[in-house]
C-alpha cells in the first residue's frame, strides 16, 4: 500500500491537531475544515478504504465505528447531532487512500450532499 499523509501522522512524522487517541484509533482536526468542527478518525491498523472493510475482521471494524461514535461525543456533538462521511474511491472523492471517517458538526448539514 502507498504511504499516505495519514500514515505519517500516525507515525508521528507529521504534526496534527489531535483531539482523541487510544490504542486503536487517532482523531485529529481536518486541515481544511468544512464545518466548525471537522474531525478525521483513522484506525491505527491500516485499512485502505471502505471496500476493504467487507474482508476484515468484524471486531476490528466494530472497534473503529465505536471509536467514531466516542470521538463525536468527546467533541460535545451528542445533543446537536452531526454527520459522518466516508468517502470511497474516485466517485466518492476519496483523496487519501487510508480509511478515515469525517465527523462534521456545529452547523446544519444539507441534504442531498453535493
Ligand atoms: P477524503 O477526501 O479522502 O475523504 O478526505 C481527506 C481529508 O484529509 C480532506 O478533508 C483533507 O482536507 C484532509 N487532509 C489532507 N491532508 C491533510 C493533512 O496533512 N492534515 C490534516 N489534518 N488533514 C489533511
Amino acid at each position: 500500500m502507498v504511504e499516505t499523509i495519514f500514515d505519517k501522522i500516525i507515525a508521528g512524522d507529521l504534526p496534527a491537531d489531535k483531539v482523541y487517541e487510544d490504542e486503536n484509533v487517532l482523531a485529529f482536526r481536518d486541515i481544511n475544515p468544512q464545518a466548525p468542527i471537522h474531525i478525521l478518525v483513522v484506525p491505527k491498523k491500516k485499512v485502505k478504504d471502505f471496500i476493504e472493510i467487507q474482508h476484515n475482521d468484524t471486531t476490528q471494524t466494530g472497534i473503529f465505528f465505536n471509536a467514531v461514535s466516542k470521538v463525536a461525543s468527546v467533541m460535545g456533538l451528542e445533543e446537536s447531532g452531526y454527520r459522518i462521511v466516508l468517502n470511497c474511491g474516485k466517485n466518492g472523492q476519496q483523496t487519501v487512500e487510508y480509511l478515515h471517517a469525517h465527523i462534521l458538526g456545529e452547523r446544519k448539514m444539507n441534504w442531498p450532499p453535493g
